[in-house]
């Protein structure tokens, strides 16, 4: 899959690259965006990572944790992430401004098989936070548009102010060769002009499926999974061309430490994306 991509600290894996922040803003109350860029401009450029993979971001004095890597590997030289605040890293993350640096160590995981994509119709649903991983994939389907057929996109939210990327997804509804559909849970404010359920009311509206030709590619919080692979599961989606992409507190990022480990399985190393077939067949179950 993404086997050859170069980990840019491969003499010692557990050294970060001091990378620079270079755009940072709220993308919603308690979830930002951070635009950075290695500062050796050398291994910026050579950073190759593949969509769905993850890096591991540290500020000094504070630790470093896993965050799946936003942006599309077509367009190389900058990393983007998106952030929910949630401790102690994520915290310290918070408190920089542009400028500031923080430590990248990576790219590390399986992310998505697009080879495997390539001719296929996507069909990608999104949860939440679950925008950060597939919002590299969309990209990259977008740029490389002429390698696949249909790319399908359900993206849900709770409200409208909680939806990640949502200008960015509400531009992309102009687009003739995507067929996107937005959904919020509960529309507050009285303004939004998309879809108002959970993410699963969106189905209904996409136009007849194939479904052996078709890719679908899922993350979400894991209340979303169980409704979301029922519909896909009855849309007669093969379960080895469901992917979803799982999260398991890790620590080193490297297959050593453990802490990632599902039965045999180390997360960090054969995820972090999974397909439902391989799922079904895990004792501990998402
Ligand atoms: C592959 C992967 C990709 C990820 N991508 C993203 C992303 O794109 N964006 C994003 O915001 N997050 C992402 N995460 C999650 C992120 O890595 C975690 O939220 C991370 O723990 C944040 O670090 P922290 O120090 O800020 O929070 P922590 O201090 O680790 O606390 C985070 C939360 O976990 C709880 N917690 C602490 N220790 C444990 C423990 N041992 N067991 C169970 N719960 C515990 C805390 O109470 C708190 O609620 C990803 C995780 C993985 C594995």
């Amino acid at each position: 899959m993404n086997g050859e991509n170069k980990i840019i600290t491969q003499a010692n894996p557990f050294i970060p690259e001091p990378a620079r922040i270079v755009r940072t803003y709220h993308l919603t109350e308690d979830v930002k965006f951070f635009q950075v860029r290695i500062v050796d401009m050398e291994k910026a450029l050579s950073f190759q990572y593949g969509a769905g993979q993850f890096a591991m971001i540290s500020v000094l004095g504070a630790g470093e944790a896993p965050f799946s890597i936003s942006s599309t590997p077509s367009r190389p030289g900058l990393l983007e992430f998106c952030i929910r605040k949630a401790g102690t890293v994520t915290k310290a993350i918070f408190r920089l401004k542009e400028n500031g640096l923080v430590g990248i160590r990576g790219p590390y995981g399986n992310g998505f098989p697009v080879e495997k994509m390539k001719d296929k119709d996507i069909l990608i649903v999104v949860g939440g936070l679950g925008a950060a991983p597939l919002r590299s994939v969309l990209l990259y389907c977008l740029d490389n548009r002429d390698q696949f057929k249909r790319v399908i996109v359900l993206h849900g939210a709770k409200r409208p102010a909680e939806m990640i990327f949502r200008e960015e997804f509400l531009s992309l509804k102009q687009r003739e060769d995507l067929e996107c559909y937005l959904a919020v849970d509960a529309d507050d404010e009285g303004k939004w002009t998309e879809n108002v359920g959970v993410v699963t009311t969106l189905f209904p509206l996409v136009k007849k499926i194939d479904p052996a030709n078709t890719h679908s590619l899922v993350c979400g919080p894991p209340v979303m999974y169980k409704f979301v692979l029922k519909e896909l599961v009855k849309l007669n989606i093969p379960k080895d061309q469901i992917l979803m992409t799982l999260e398991r507190r890790m620590k080193c990022g490297v297959g050593k430490c453990g802490h990632c480990a599902i039965d045999y399985i180390y997360t960090c190393l054969d995820g972090p994306v999974f397909s439902y077939w391989d799922v079904l067949h895990m004792r501990e179950l998402i």
